[in-house]
């Protein structure tokens, strides 16, 4: 029987969830497939990942969890933080409103997602201050909680003195913070602060850190950055099927990519390639960046006609923003595929004529 094709040549930049899994976590996985070992996170390999991610992060104290997806580490960390009766600030553009179909609110049981308007995809302590006093009715959901995409969900990175003023703003209403870090390693890669500054050194109550996007083949750590509030959050994994039974097989790799460095190399990799994209599209007439490219993604402005074009010649990418193309690069993407994506927009606006 002829298997799937999974590399179509050229390759393609609709999301960085399209590539595969990177060398390092491959091993990982091939190695922890020999032999038996405890299940549902009852192992060594556990153990030694979660001390790993805590280390990372400095924080020897730290709760960490791993589930499998973004989006069951966002809805249960937004739980295990948020009670029923109370509200989750979030942009109007986080993944937690946008693209999880309810889970955060499905998960906790009835709170609320209050999403004020951000122009540029970053909340700031306005508007934070400004939903809590909304809602500070005793009849409202309080806000218990704030949520903030590191990188944002268009791709630019708070830099640590905002996440600092963004936690003190928190703090100051009774709120904790949660960090949305499905691309956190890009992040750290564009700063080239330490996890810990850019996390607990700065309020950041509890973080959800990406590995899926970052080159392993799934799961994500969810890290508690004070071990109390990390009740219950074990429950609740387990509540919803979260709680892999062969463990071993997301923690592996968490070790590996973190002691080999790989987690901030790909990320290294992706953020160079994306503005390796940008340089190279951005003279382009016509053509425009929607956003400094701050991290492994680029928004572009171009007329209709382009974009139908360049998706007639092959090429895949997701329209957001009401219209502005997105184009993510991983840690596989290879230079050649990246310069031929360029050439055939240049051409293509050269083709719609005098755009
Ligand atoms: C991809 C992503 C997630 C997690 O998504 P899953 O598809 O559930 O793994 C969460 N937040 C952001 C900002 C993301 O880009």
């Amino acid at each position: 029987m002829p298997l799937p094709q999974t590399t179509t040549p050229p390759q393609q930049f609709g999301s960085d969830n399209y590539a595969g899994l990177c060398p390092q976590a491959l091993e990982a996985i091939s190695r922890a497939a020999k032999g038996s070992t405890p299940a549902y996170g009852d192992d060594a390999w556990t153990r030694l990942a979660a001390k790993a991610v805590a280390d990372v992060f400095e924080t020897p104290d730290a709760a960490v969890f791993f589930v499998l997806t973004g989006t069951a580490a966002n809805a249960l960390a937004l739980a295990t933080l948020c009670p029923p009766y109370c509200s989750i600030i979030a942009s109007e553009v986080a993944h937690a409103e946008t693209s999880e179909r309810g889970a955060p609110e499905f998960f906790t049981g009835g709170a609320k997602l209050i999403t004020p308007p951000t122009p540029d995809g970053k909340l700031t302590p306005e508007a934070i201050k400004l939903a809590a006093r909304r809602a500070s009715s005793p009849r409202a959901s309080t806000p218990a909680v704030v949520t903030i995409t590191q990188p944002t969900e268009n791709g630019l990175v708070y830099s640590v003195d905002e996440i600092r003023a963004i936690a003190n703003a928190c703090h100051d209403h009774g709120l904790r913070l949660h960090m949305d870090g499905a691309r956190f390693a890009n992040a750290v890669a564009t700063l080239g602060c330490t996890p810990a500054a850019m996390t607990w050194q700065s309020g950041v109550d509890a973080l959800s850190f990406g590995g899926t996007k970052n080159g392993m083949a799934m799961g994500e750590a969810v890290v508690f950055f004070k071990r109390s509030m990390a009740q219950g959050f074990a429950e609740r994994a387990r509540q919803s099927g979260q709680t892999a039974s062969k463990m071993r097989f997301l923690s592996a790799p968490w070790l590996a990519m973190i002691h080999s460095g790989a987690w901030l190399d790909n990320a290294r990799h992706a953020n160079a390639s994306a503005r390796q994209f940008a340089q190279a599209v951005e003279d382009i007439p016509s053509i425009k960046l929607a956003w400094p490219v701050q991290s492994n993604a680029v928004f572009l402005l171009m007329p209709e006609p382009v974009m139908n074009e360049l998706r007639a010649r092959g090429w895949r990418f997701y329209t957001f923003f009401g219209g502005i193309c997105r184009f993510m690069f991983a840690w596989d993407a290879r230079p050649e595929a990246i310069a031929a994506l360029a050439a055939d927009l240049r051409s293509c606006v050269r083709g719609q004529g005098a755009l």
